[in-house]
């Protein structure tokens, strides 16, 4: 299998083709084509399993599928991750995938620095907001993200969230994007809170184990 048979375009292909990538790992072949028709995805997946491609992809392809459109003075895809590093991480990787010849904005939202250029970023609409839980809830708690035009939505490292205390603020910000959205949930467990998580958030989601 390569990434043109998983259903990708070749733009993305050829990103993948030029930074070394040639062979899917186990659960981007899995989850991949399930994304692309539409699913939501519960996928049980370790660091070093390639998940950040397995949910990248298929949003830069969705996202492809717009250009041209107006883009909504807000955010199109946001990714949830627990930690900054992991969020820092996230942004490169997706941005990297994109390549040169994919217009893309991300904005990474994280706490412990100034607000500013995030929102500034936000408020001209993104394609892709990479985010901490707290500071994103404050900042929609403020009224300076909406997130009603938000299309996708990947909570990376749930087990993780959940240990931080960040369940609460999970919830709310899914709870504002509405109905109308991909829901793309990974753990490295599958612990009674998660499936509960899962449950809430997913709806009849393929199930992927890397
Ligand atoms: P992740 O689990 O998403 O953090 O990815 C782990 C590492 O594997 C990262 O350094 C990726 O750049 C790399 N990687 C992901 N998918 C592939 C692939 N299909 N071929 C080669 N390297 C990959």
């Amino acid at each position: 299998t390569d990434f043109t048979s998983l259903g990708l375009p070749a733009v993305l292909t050829d990103s993948l083709t030029a930074g070394g990538f040639t062979v899917p790992t186990k659960i981007q072949a899995q989850a991949i084509p399930k994304l692309l028709e539409g699913k939501d995805l519960m996928g049980i997946a370790q660091t070093g399993s390639g998940k950040t491609a397995a949910f990248g992809l298929p949003i830069l392809a969705g996202l492809l599928t717009l250009t041209g459109k107006a883009r909504p003075m807000t955010t199109r895809a946001l990714i949830l991750a627990p930690t900054r590093e992991l969020a820092v991480q996230i942004d490169e990787n997706i941005r990297k995938f994109a390549g040169s010849k994919m217009a893309l904005s991300t904005v990474l939202v994280l706490g412990g620095v100034s607000r500013y250029h995030q929102v500034q970023k936000i408020a001209k609409g993104v394609d892709v907001v990479v985010a901490t839980p707290g500071r994103l809830k404050d900042l929609m708690d403020d009224g300076k993200i909406k997130l009603n035009e938000t299309r996708w939505l990947v909570l990376d490292e749930a087990d993780r969230m959940l240990d931080m205390g960040f369940i609460a603020p999970v919830k709310h910000i899914a709870k504002a994007i509405g109905q109308r959205r991909q829901t793309m949930l990974f753990s490295a467990t599958m612990a009674p809170e998660i499936a509960d998580l899962a449950k809430g958030l997913l709806n009849d989601p393929v199930r992927v184990d890397a």
